[in-house]
C-alpha cells in the first residue's frame, strides 16, 4: 500500500502539531526531508523511539522548522506499517509545509479516516472499535467519552463474541440430533434448544434496549421547557446554565429559528431546545408559551413544564397539562420561597400522573431534585457504561434486531418441528449479523461510509 500523509493535529494555531505519514516506503520519504540531529540510519532507529532534527524544503534542501519525528516501526503502529509523527511548531502555514514536503518526496495525501481505515484493514482493531475512535474524538460529555472509550477497548465486540459463542453452541447441539438420528435425542436437544435460544435472544433484547440510552448519550435528552408568560423559564434556565455545567455546544435546532444548547448533567448531556427563545426576547408572547410548546413537544424526548405556584391554574395552564399528559414530562412548581398555593392537589394536577417538583428558580432550590429524576427517568442510574453492554450506533443496533429476528426464526422452526437444518440456516444468518457489527463481512461501502466521517489525520 502507498504511504500517506495528513495532518494530525486540528486545524489553527497551537504549541505542536503533528504531520503524519504511514506506509511501506514511510521512512525512505521522511529521509528526503528530515536532517536527524545525530545521523542515525533507519535500520540503528529503534520503533518508539524520537528523534530531534529539521525538516528541510525538498526541492532547495533550506531548513523549513525544527522538529521532533516520532518512529513506529511496523508492526508495532496504530496502523501496523511503518509511520512516523513529525511534530513541529504547531502553525498553520508550517504544517502545511511540512506536509507538502511529504507529498513531494513520494507520499500521498491520506483520506479522512484513512490510519484508522488501515488499522482495521490491517487487522489490528475490528470495526467496533473504530467507529468508538471516532465516537471517542466526537464526544461532548465525559459519560459519551466513556462509553466510546470503552468500545474502544473492545467491549462491545467481547460482548458480541460471546452471543455468536451460544449461537455456536445451539447449532452444535443441533447438529447432534443431525448426526446421530438413530438416538432418539430429538426431544430432550428441542427443548435444551429452546432454552439457549431464548437466553440469546434475551441478551440481544438487552443490547437492542440499550440503544435507548446510547442515542441519548451521544445526542442528549432534547428537552424543551414550557410554561406561560413569568411562570419562571428564563430563571430556570438561568439556574440551570449558571451552575458549573458548562454549555457543551450550541446548534442550530432542526425547528426553524430555533437554538439548540447542549449541557452536561452529571456527564449526561441534555440538549436544550430553543433557549433563545426563552432568553433573548423581551416579547412574551415569543417566549416559550403555549402553541410553541405544541410543536417543541414533539421532539422533546423530555418536557420541563413549569407552572407559577403562588397563582391559581388558568386556561393556559391548563393547555399545557394537556400538551404533556401523553408525553415524559415533569412538573415543576415555582416560587415556593414565596407563597405556596399547594398547586399539586389540584385535581388536573393529579389527574396526568406525572412528578411534581416543587422549586425556587430565583434561590436555586429544587434543581439538585429535578436533575436526579432526569437521570432516574432515563435510567442513566441503571446502566453500567463500562460493562459493554451500551451500544450507541444505530448500524449496531439494526444488525442486532436482524440477528434477533433470525434467532426469533430459528426458534420458530425448533417449535414447530421444522428440519433441523432450516433452523441451522436461521442460526448462521444470525451469527453473519452478528459478524458484520464487528465488520468481519462488511461491504465495502459500509467501510468507506463509517472512515469518511473520520476527520483527516486519524
Ligand atoms: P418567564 O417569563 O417564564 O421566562 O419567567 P421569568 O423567569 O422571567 O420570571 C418571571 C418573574 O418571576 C420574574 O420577575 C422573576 O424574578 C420571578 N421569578 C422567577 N422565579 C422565581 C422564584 O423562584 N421565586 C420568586 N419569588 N420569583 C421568581
Amino acid at each position: 500500500m502507498e504511504t500517506i500523509a495528513a495532518i494530525s493535529t486540528a486545524q489553527g494555531n497551537g504549541g505542536i502539531g503533528i504531520i503524519r505519514m504511514s506506509g511501506k516506503d514511510c521512512f525512505k520519504i521522511l529521509e528526503k526531508i528530515f536532517i536527524q540531529k545525530n545521523n542515525q540510519s533507519i535500520e540503528e532507529i529503534q520503533g518508539y523511539t524520537m528523534k530531534y532534527g529539521y525538516i528541510i524544503d525538498y526541492e532547495t534542501k533550506e531548513k523549513i522548522d525544527e522538529v521532533l519525528v516520532s518512529y513506529f516501526k511496523e508492526p508495532k503502529s496504530y496502523t501496523t506499517e511503518n509511520m512516523c509523527e513529525i511534530n513541529s511548531h504547531g502553525g498553520m502555514i508550517i504544517e502545511q509545509k511540512i506536509l507538502e514536503q511529504c507529498l513531494l518526496a513520494g507520499a500521498t495525501l491520506a483520506e479522512p479516516g484513512e490510519f484508522t481505515k488501515r488499522a482495521f484493514l490491517n487487522g489490528r482493531i475490528d470495526l467496533t472499535q473504530a467507529e468508538g475512535i471516532i465516537d471517542l474524538i466526537n464526544a461532548k460529555t465525559t459519560q459519551e467519552a466513556k462509553a466510546s472509550f470503552n468500545q474502544l477497548q473492545g467491549s462491545l465486540s467481547e460482548k458480541i463474541e460471546e452471543i455468536r459463542q451460544d449461537i455456536l453452541n445451539v447449532m452444535a447441539n443441533i447438529e447432534v440430533t443431525i448426526d446421530y438420528p438413530e438416538y432418539d435425542v430429538e426431544e430432550v436437544s428441542n427443548s435444551q434448544a429452546i432454552e439457549a435460544i431464548n437466553k440469546i435472544k434475551e441478551k440481544l433484547y438487552k443490547l437492542e434496549k440499550s440503544f435507548d440510552t446510547g442515542k441519548i448519550l451521544k445526542e442528549g435528552i432534547r428537552t424543551v421547557i414550557i410554561g406561560k408568560p413569568n411562570a419562571g423559564k428564563s430563571s430556570l434556565l438561568n439556574a440551570i446554565l449558571n451552575e458549573d455545567r458548562a454549555i457543551v455546544s450550541k446548534t442550530e435546532g432542526t425547528t426553524r429559528d430555533t437554538i439548540e444548547e447542549m449541557i452536561s448533567l452529571h456527564g449526561i448531556p441534555l440538549k436544550l431546545i430553543d433557549t433563545a427563545g426563552i432568553r433573548n426576547t423581551n416579547d412574551e408572547i415569543e417566549r416559550i408559551g403555549v402553541d410553541k410548546a405544541l410543536k417543541l413537544s414533539n421532539e422533546a424526548d423530555l418536557i420541563i413544564s413549569i407552572f407559577d405556584n403562588t397563582k391559581n391554574l388558568d386556561e393556559e395552564d391548563l393547555k399545557i397539562l394537556d400538551i404533556i399528559k401523553d408525553k415524559k414530562a415533569i412538573i415543576l412548581l415555582n416560587k415556593i420561597d414565596e407563597k405556596d398555593n399547594h398547586l399539586e392537589n389540584a385535581k388536573e394536577m393529579q389527574d396526568i400522573k406525572k412528578t411534581i417538583i416543587k422549586i425556587s428558580a430565583k434561590n436555586k432550590d429544587g434543581i439538585e431534585d429535578l436533575y436526579n429524576k432526569i437521570l432516574e427517568m432515563f435510567s442513566f442510574n441503571e446502566i453500567n457504561i463500562n460493562d459493554g453492554n451500551l451500544i450507541t450506533n444505530i448500524r449496531h443496533k439494526d444488525l442486532i434486531k436482524k440477528a434477533s429476528y433470525s434467532v426469533e426464526e430459528a426458534k420458530k422452526g425448533v417449535e414447530i418441528g421444522a428440519p433441523i437444518d432450516l433452523v441451522a440456516i436461521s442460526l448462521k444468518q444470525a451469527l453473519e449479523e452478528l459478524s458484520s457489527i464487528v465488520g468481519k463481512n462488511a461491504s465495502d461501502d459500509i467501510i468507506s461510509e463509517i472512515f469518511s466521517k473520520f476527520c483527516l489525520g486519524k
